[in-house]
């Protein structure tokens, strides 16, 4: 009795299922391991111990996208590469997440050439787009904190309105941030 005499106040919690269920969730995005160039780099800088983006988030790479949560498209998306990144990413289980990361993956970057795709978001859902040539890993984290933010107000409309209405709202955010990228003034060579 010693020992645990007059501890448990300071030991339980009381919270909702809501609560309980959006933080393991959100905590727990496993990613799909694959980058397509230059802003794979800082992706893989934003995973390793100085950032520990993986560890901090709770996000484990996956080398199958069956046990995937989210993806990052990190890179020049090439018209040969377009119809693979479908591929994974039909073959993904719902609800799945996508995060544009760099320039050359939200609008192309610097490449308008006949051999690359003006956007990966012209193949796949984009739900969030993180810019810059190449985006630093702090830019990676506020996506990821934003996408966080997504996963829990998504999952609460799961829940509370159903399947449906949490579709119809991801859906309007992702027509918004796209119409949004589209009117982002570009720099040159951007
Ligand atoms: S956005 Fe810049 S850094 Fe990223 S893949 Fe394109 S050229 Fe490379």
């Amino acid at each position: 009795m010693g020992l645990i005499h007059d501890r448990y106040d300071k030991n339980v919690f009381i919270t909702s299922l809501d609560f309980l269920f959006n933080w393991a969730r959100r905590s727990s995005l496993w990613w799909l391991q694959f980058g397509l160039a230059c802003c794979a780099i800082e992706m893989i800088a934003a995973s390793m111990s100085r950032f520990d983006l993986a560890e901090r988030f709770g996000m484990l790479y996956r080398a199958s996208p069956r046990q995937a949560d989210m993806m990052i498209i990190a890179g020049t998306v090439t018209k040969k590469m377009a119809p693979v990144v479908r591929t994974l990413y039909d073959q993904m289980p719902e609800p799945k997440w996508v995060v544009s990361m760099g320039s050359c993956a939200n609008v192309g970057g610097p490449y308008d050439t006949y051999a690359v795709l003006q956007g990966v978001d012209q193949v796949i859902p984009v739900d969030i787009y993180v810019p810059g040539c190449p985006p630093t890993p702090e830019a990676l984290y506020y996506g990821i904190l934003e996408l966080q933010n997504r996963v829990i107000k998504y999952e609460t409309m799961a829940r509370k309105q159903g399947i449906a209405a949490a579709e119809q709202y991801r859906e309007e955010a992702r027509q918004a941030d796209m119409a949004a990228v589209d009117a982002a003034p570009v720099a040159p060579g951007l």
